[in-house]
């Protein structure tokens, strides 16, 4: 849905229902939400129609003096195969105008059908069959789910139909024929007015309908937005460390035994602090971005996630990888930090921003620990890094390894 067509909805709604009007657009929406119920009503009065044209056939031909039957027959005949084809038109989607036309011709072959049975069977059968046309005219206008202006097309056809064959009519005078027409065009006029009302209810109902899906919309993108801003470091724009931790847990508790690893990386900048006394806290926040940007590009695949753990720490988490390949992304992340001369006058190490990175590696075959425990060891390994003079990677020896 536009942002126009969204806009038009509310200004519908937000005024009276018996004012709502559907512009162009909203028509040709409505046309393709309602037409599977439009065309199965249409389809399915024309199939009626047909069925009770038979009976009643089969009926007078019982009843009836086989000559007035015999008159009857030629003009009951157009009855069934209009309708049929009117029915068939509505078997699926065509242009408006080609509808129109179908439902026009339609229902007014029907309606001369029924009308000239009992014009051709004369007598009593005139007037009565007359009012008949008048009734199946009326069906239509009440349950055809179609424009207004179809509907009252539908009413004009019917009630000139029933006063041209009522001034013909012998056995009544014109003033009777004008008067009986006026007392059934009054019926018409109310069927046509609550088909006016079915038709505004129900394109206030698609109205609501299309302004909760808009807003569906709009909830489920909200949604979207936030959950990516909770989970994300709104400095460097990669993960945060909340997210991390709900990673390493899902990780853990989708059963991290049955592969290799995984690795954690701790990367820490090194005297960051003098970093931020000697050029500033802005180019301190600048270094971070571009920190983040180089652990990021130093992964191996999208498997592997990185997130701000604190100030200017960073995890680094590599499922399924043993100590060789986490050396391996350790040692690519900290030589590209070197080799990026970030300056960082006051450090130690040098003149540029440097990392220390601790690994562990969850080794297979021995008891399986637990993501905390694996994140003290990597801690460990980071001090044993800047104990040993920083810019390095360290793995974690495990205790039962060592001793
Ligand atoms: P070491 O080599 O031992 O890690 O020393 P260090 O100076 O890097 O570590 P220390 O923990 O002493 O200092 C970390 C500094 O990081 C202190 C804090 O002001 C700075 N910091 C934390 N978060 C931010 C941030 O978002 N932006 C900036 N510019 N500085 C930050
Ligand atoms: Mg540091
Ligand atoms: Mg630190």
């Amino acid at each position: 849905m536009t942002p126009e067509v969204a806009c038009e909805v509310d200004r519908l709604l937000a005024g009276r229902t018996r004012d709502i009007r559907l512009n162009a657009e909203l028509v040709r929406l409505f046309r393709i939400r309602s037409w599977p119920q439009t065309s199965k009503i249409i389809r399915a009065w024309m199939l009626w129609v047909v069925v009770l044209d038979i009976l009643t056939l089969a009926v007078n031909a019982a009843l009836l003096p086989p000559d007035i039957v015999m008159a009857m027959l030629p003009p009951a005949s157009i009855l069934p195969p209009a309708a049929l084809a009117t029915a068939t038109v509505f078997l699926k989607p065509r242009p408006p105008w080609i509808e129109g036309v179908a439902v026009h011709l339609g229902v007014f072959l029907i309606l001369l059908s029924v009308a000239l049975v009992g014009v051709n069977a004369g007598g009593e059968y005139y007037e009565r069959h007359l009012t008949i046309m008048l009734f199946v005219a009326v069906t239509a206008i009440i349950i055809f789910p179609i424009p207004l202006e179809w509907s009252i097309s539908i009413a004009v056809l019917a009630l000139g139909l029933y006063l041209m064959l009522q001034l013909q009519n012998h056995d009544i005078t014109p003033g009777n024929a004008v008067a009986g027409a006026l007392f059934f065009a009054s019926g018409v006029v109310a069927t046509v007015v609550a088909r006016r009302t079915a038709n505004i209810l129900a394109h206030k109902t698609f109205l609501l309908e299309l302004r909760d899906r808009a807003r569906l919309a709009e909830l489920t993108d909200a949604n979207a937005r936030l959950e990516l801003l909770a989970r994300t470091d709104p400095l460097t724009g990669i993960a945060n460390r909340r997210w991390m931790m709900e990673t390493l847990k899902k990780v853990w508790s989708e059963g991290v035994s049955k592969s290799v690893g995984p690795s954690i990386l701790m990367c820490d900048i090194d005297h960051f602090k003098q970093l931020n006394d000697s050029l500033g806290h802005a180019e301190g926040d600048r270094c971070l971005v571009k920190v983040a940007g180089i652990i990021q590009s130093s992964l191996r695949d999208d498997r592997d996630q990185v997130a701000r753990y604190g100030g200017e720490e960073f995890l680094v988490l590599l499922p399924e990888a043993d100590e060789q390949d986490a050396l391996l992304v350790a040692e690519r992340i900290r030589s590209r930090v070197e080799t990026a001369l970030l300056p960082n006058p006051r450090s130690s190490v040098g003149a540029y921003v440097t990392v220390s990175i601790g690994l562990a590696v969850l080794t297979q075959g021995t008891e399986v620990i637990s993501s905390e425990t694996l994140q003290r060891q990597a801690d460990e390994a980071l001090y044993m890094a800047k104990a040993k003079g920083r810019n390095q990677a360290l793995l974690h020896a495990p205790p039962s390894n060592s001793g």
